[in-house]
C-alpha cells in the first residue's frame, strides 16, 4: 500500500457526533474543527463525503469491530484510506490520502451520467464502477434490477447483462421475499435521509445462498431505490452457528434447555393464536446411572444418543425434542387434539426408550418415568409447563415403575403426602408400623406350596396401608432401607420358623435392596443375626437380589455373594431380564434361582419373542444348575405355558396375592404344602 501523505484523525461518540477533530497536514476533511464538534457526520458532511465514510462507519457501528477501508472522493478524485476503531462508547477514526498512481487515477466522469449512491449523494458513473460495495438500482414497485456495478458481478457472479431486467425478488430466498419486498416499499416511502437496511438471502450464480445486507435509499421521483449491498454470509453463518451452539445439546444434537424454552415459547404463541392444545412430555430415564457407572461414560453417552434418535423418530417434524441435561429429555407435542392424545404418544415414547439397545457387545435396557402437562390447562408458559410435566414425572418415579402420568392440580397434595411419608418413614420401624405380607410360591408341576416371598407393607397411622412402591425408593434414597431390610430379614426368618410346625420344608424369600447389598458387611451380619435368632434353616432362606445390582463392581459383587453363600443361604436373581443382560455373567455367579421378571410373563402368551426369551432363560439356567421362578403369573394360559416350558416355581395373583401373616396358617392347612 502507498505511504500515507499525511494522517488526520477524529473521534465520534456512539451516535457518530464529532468529539474531536484533527486534520492532518494537507489531508483536510472539508470543515474545520469548530464547526464540526457536536454535529453528526451525516449532518456535517455533504453527500460525497458521507458516501466515503458510510460503509466503514456503519459496519463498525453494527458489528463493533475495527474496520479499514479505502474510498475515492468523487468530486476531488482523491483516494482516502480510513481506519476506524470502536471504543466502549466512541469511535476513533484515522485517515490519510493515498497518492494517485497512474493506473489508479480514475477515468474522468462521463458527463451527464450521474447516479445517486446508497446514501443519496450524487455520484457519477466512475464512482459507481469503482465502488467496493455492490451497488444496485432497482425499480421499487417490482424490485426489478435496473443497473448493477462491477462489484456486484464480482460478488454474486452474475454479469450486468444477465441480471439487469430481472427481479431482485426472483433471486431472493422464498423465506426472505416478503421482508425484502416490504423493505423496498418502506424505502420508497421513507422520508429520512438515513438508508433503510435489511438482510436477505440471494442465490448467487453458482446456486449458493448468500446473505446480503442492504442499505437502500429512495429516489421517489423515478420510483427507484438505490441500494448498496454487502455480503455478510460469513458473519451471519458464524452468528447462526453460535446461536445453534447456544441452543443445542452437543452430545445429542437435540435442543438444550435454552433452545427448548425459546422454541416452546414460539410454539405456545402459535397454539394460543389457533386455540390449540400443546403437550409437554417430560422423560427421565430410570436406570441410566448404573449404565454409566459400570460400562463407562462412553457407553452412557452412546445410550443417550440412541434415546435421542428414538425420541426424534417417534414424533412429528414440528414437535420439539430436547435434552435438558443428564438423562432428562423433553418432547413438546405442538399439535394434539386432546390430552389423551398426548398420553398415547407418551406411551409410544416409553416403548421406544425401553427397547433393548446393543452397545459394544452389551444388551442394555433403560426404562423411563414420564410426566405430561398440557397447554393451556396446566400452565400458560414454557417454564410452568416444563415444571409441571417434571412434577408429573416424579409421580411416576415414586410409584416405583416405568410409566406415564398426567399433571393434575392434585399433584401438589401428592407432593405434600410424599413429604409426610418421608418424615414418618424414619419412625416407622420404632413405631412398629412395618409389616410383611407373604405371597405363595408353587411348584409348577405338582402345584404344591413350596414357600413364600416376604413383601413389605407400611401401616401408616393416617394414610393406611402403603405399598413398597411408594416408600422403598425413598427409603433407598435416604438409606433407611438398611435398617428396614434388616428388620424384614429377621421378621421373615422368625415367621418362617413358626410356620414350619404347620408345614414342613417351607422356603422363605426376602428381598435385598441395592443399598443393602452395597453395604456387604452389614448385610452379612443381618442375615447371620436373623438365622441365629430364629434358628431357621439357612438353606431355606432365600435372598432375592435384583438384576440391576450386577451392574456394579463385579469383584466386590462376587465377594459379597460368596460371603452370603458361605452362610448357607440360597440366592435368587430377581427381576431377571429388566436390567443388564446378566446372561453372560450367570455362569460366574453363585445363584441358585433365577426369577424371570413379570413383564416377560405378561407378554408370554402374546409375543413369540418373549416366549423365546423365557425358553432360553429356562434352558440356560437349567444347564447351569439353577432353578427358574416365574413371577406375576396371572392367568391359566401363562401357568400352562410356563409349565410346558419347564419352569420350576410359579408365583402370582393366579395362585394368590400377598397375604397378611394372620391368613397364612389357614392357607397352610387348607391347601397343604
Ligand atoms: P418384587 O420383588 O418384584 O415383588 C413382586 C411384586 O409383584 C410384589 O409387589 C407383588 O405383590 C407383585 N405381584 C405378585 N404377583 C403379581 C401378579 O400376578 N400380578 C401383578 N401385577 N403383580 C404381582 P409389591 O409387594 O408391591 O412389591 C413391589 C416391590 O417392592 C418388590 O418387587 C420389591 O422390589 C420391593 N419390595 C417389597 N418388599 C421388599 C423388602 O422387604 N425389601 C426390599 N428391599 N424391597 C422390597
Ligand atoms: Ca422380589
Ligand atoms: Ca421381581
Amino acid at each position: 500500500m502507498a505511504t500515507p501523505a499525511s494522517v488526520g484523525n477524529f473521534t465520534l461518540d456512539s451516535e457518530l457526533r464529532f468529539l474531536s477533530f484533527e486534520a492532518g497536514d494537507g489531508a483536510t476533511l472539508p470543515s474545520d474543527a469548530r464547526t464540526l464538534l457536536g454535529r453528526s457526520v451525516w449532518d456535517a458532511f455533504d453527500g460525497s463525503w458521507r458516501s466515503l465514510l458510510y460503509p466503514g462507519l456503519r459496519r463498525a457501528q453494527r458489528e463493533r469491530v475495527g474496520v479499514k477501508w479505502e474510498a475515492v472522493h468523487t468530486e476531488t478524485e482523491t483516494r482516502y484510506a480510513f481506519e476506524i476503531e470502536p471504543r466502549s462508547d466512541s469511535y476513533r477514526v484515522r485517515y490519510y490520502v493515498i497518492p494517485p498512481t497512474p493506473q489508479e487515477s480514475p477515468a474522468p466522469p462521463a458527463k451527464g451520467s450521474r447516479t445517486r449512491n446508497a446514501i443519496g449523494a450524487e455520484v457519477d458513473d466512475a464512482y459507481f464502477q469503482r465502488a467496493a460495495d455492490m451497488l444496485v438500482v432497482l425499480s421499487a414497485t417490482e424490485g426489478k434490477i435496473l443497473k448493477v456495478n462491477p462489484a456486484w458481478s464480482r460478488s454474486v457472479g452474475y454479469s450486468a447483462e444477465s441480471i439487469e431486467g430481472r427481479s431482485l425478488l426472483d433471486l431472493t430466498h422464498p423465506d426472505d421475499r416478503a421482508d425484502a419486498y416490504a423493505a423496498l416499499q418502506h424505502t420508497l416511502r421513507s422520508e429520512t435521509d438515513s438508508p433503510i437496511h435489511f438482510t436477505c438471502r440471494i442465490k448467487n450464480q453458482s446456486g449458493e445462498w448468500r446473505y446480503l445486507q442492504w442499505f437502500a435509499t429512495p429516489h421517489p421521483e423515478a420510483d427507484q431505490v438505490y441500494a448498496a449491498a454487502r455480503d455478510v454470509t460469513e458473519s451471519r453463518t458464524t452468528e447462526l452457528a453460535m446461536r445453534r451452539q447456544a441452543t443445542t445439546d452437543a452430545l445429542t444434537e437435540l435442543l438444550n434447555r435454552r433452545g427448548l424454552e425459546e422454541e416452546l415459547t414460539r410454539a405456545l404463541i402459535e397454539a394460543g393464536r389457533q386455540k390449540k392444545h400443546l403437550a409437554v412430555v417430560f422423560i427421565d430415564l430410570d436406570r441410566f446411572k448404573p449404565i454409566n457407572d459400570s460400562f463407562g461414560h462412553e457407553i452412557g453417552d452412546q445410550m443417550l444418543q440412541v434415546v435421542a434418535g428414538r425420541l426424534t423418530a417417534a414424533v412429528r417434524g414440528r414437535d420439539l425434542v430436547a435434552r435438558l441435561g443428564g438423562d432428562e429429555f423433553v418432547v413438546a407435542l405442538t399439535e394434539i387434539a386432546s390430552p389423551s392424545d398426548a398420553e398415547a404418544v407418551a406411551q409410544k415414547l416409553l416403548l421406544a426408550v425401553t427397547a433393548p439397545t446393543n452397545l459394544a457387545g452389551h444388551e442394555l435396557f433403560v426404562t423411563a418415568s414420564i410426566g405430561i402437562s398440557v397447554y393451556p390447562t396446566d400452565g400458560p408458559d414454557a417454564d410452568t409447563l416444563i415444571k409441571n410435566a417434571d412434577a408429573a414425572m416424579y409421580k411416576t418415579k415414586h410409584s416405583g415403575r416405568a410409566g406415564v402420568a398426567l399433571y393434575s392440580e392434585k399433584l401438589p397434595q401428592a407432593e405434600a403426602a410424599r413429604i409426610t411419608i418421608e418424615s414418618g418413614l424414619s419412625k416407622a420401624i420404632e413405631r412398629g408400623e412395618l409389616r410383611l405380607f407373604y405371597q405363595e410360591q408353587r411348584h409348577a408341576k405338582t402345584g404344591n406350596l413350596v414357600g413364600f416371598e416376604a413383601l413389605l407393607r407400611w401401616h401408616h397411622a393416617e394414610h393406611g396401608v402403603i405399598g413398597p412402591g411408594q416408600f422403598i425408593p425413598l427409603a433407598e434414597e435416604t438409606g433407611l432401607i438398611v435398617p428396614m431390610g434388616a428388620w424384614a430379614m429377621g421378621e421373615a426368618a422368625r415367621q418362617a420358623s413358626v410356620w414350619e410346625t404347620l408345614a414342613d420344608g417351607l422356603n422363605m424369600s426376602v428381598n435385598v435392596s441395592p443399598r443393602q447389598f452395597a453395604e456387604g458387611d452389614r448385610l452379612v451380619q443381618s442375615v447371620r443375626d436373623a438365622l441365629s435368632e430364629s434358628a431357621f434353616h439357612p438353606e431355606r432362606l432365600d435372598l432375592e437380589i435384583t438384576e440391576s445390582m450386577l451392574a456394579g463392581d463385579s469383584v466386590e459383587l462376587k465377594r459379597t455373594l460368596h460371603r452370603l453363600k458361605d452362610l448357607g443361604v440360597k440366592l435368587s436373581l430377581d427381576d431377571f431380564g429388566t436390567g443388564y443382560s446378566a446372561l453372560a455373567m450367570l455362569p460366574q455367579l453363585p445363584f441358585d434361582r433365577v426369577k424371570i421378571d413379570r413383564s416377560f410373563i405378561e407378554r408370554l402368551c402374546e409375543s413369540e419373542k418373549d416366549e423365546a426369551v423365557v425358553r432360553l432363560v429356562i434352558e440356560l439356567s437349567h444347564t447351569l444348575g439353577m432353578k427358574v421362578v416365574a413371577e406375576g403369573v396371572e392367568t391359566l394360559a401363562q401357568y400352562e405355558k410356563l409349565t410346558t416350558l419347564g419352569c420350576d416355581v410359579l408365583q402370582g395373583y393366579f395362585f394368590g396375592k400377598p397375604l397378611p401373616p394372620g391368613e397364612v396358617p389357614l392357607l397352610l392347612s387348607s391347601k397343604g404344602a
